[in-house]
């Protein structure tokens, strides 16, 4: 009779493992729209992110602040896998964020597919959000697309994108965090009725 309690007590632990695999499938389909990476923009919480000096940063900093592969993409140029990142398929509105620093990078209208497994956009938010160098590593010669306030390593930029601008801006997703449009820099917020977000006004 004693033998039948470990398997009691066996079965017990099956079905509550099976209960949390039932769980689980909502938490993924959770995932696959997510704002950014597991972990990503934590450091940015609670911080007033136009106050503070962010290329005084050093590595120490981004090391301890941002997630391991985080730093690894934004803060050693590295390259996430394709189809790895939990922002590629965002359609949300608003605007894609730098990971590290949190300035508006790129509008999420600018957002397209473009089959390569990273997020791609055909502008930034404005020319003064990235800043582009030339990149000669892996024996190409590419175009680095950095973030203007921090430094961060985003990805690089081609010139096989669609219209209007036809670039295409490919961008990690871990250095990428959705955030809804920014309301109080662009109008001035006066009627309530802030419906159409199609502003051609910002056209530099
Ligand atoms: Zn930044």
């Amino acid at each position: 009779m004693k033998r039948k309690l470990p398997l009691v007590i066996a079965a017990l632990l099956v079905f509550v493992g099976l209960l949390a695999v039932q769980l689980n499938p909502g938490a993924h389909a959770a995932a696959a729209a997510a704002d950014a990476d597991p972990g990503v923009g934590e450091h940015l919480v609670g911080v007033d992110v136009d106050a503070v000096d962010w290329k005084a940063k050093d590595n120490t900093y981004w090391e301890a602040a941002l997630t391991p592969a985080q730093y690894q993409v934004c803060r050693k140029a590295g390259t996430e896998r394709p189809f790895t990142g939990a922002t590629l398929n965002n359609k949300k509105d608003g605007v894609f964020a730098c990971s590290s620093c949190g300035q508006p990078l790129f509008p999420a209208e600018t957002k397209f597919e473009s089959g390569t497994g990273w997020p791609s956009f055909y502008a930034p938010v404005s020319e003064e959000s990235v800043t582009i160098n030339a990149d000669v590593s892996m024996g190409m010669l590419r175009e680095e697309v950095v973030c203007s306030r921090c430094d961060a390593h985003l990805g690089h930029v081609f010139n096989d994108g669609p219209k209007p601008t036809g670039k295409r801006y490919c961008i990690n997703s871990v250095c990428l965090l959705r955030q809804d449009a920014p309301a109080a820099d662009a109008k001035p917020q006066a009627s309530p009725s802030a419906g159409h977000s199609q502003d051609d006004g910002h056209g530099h």
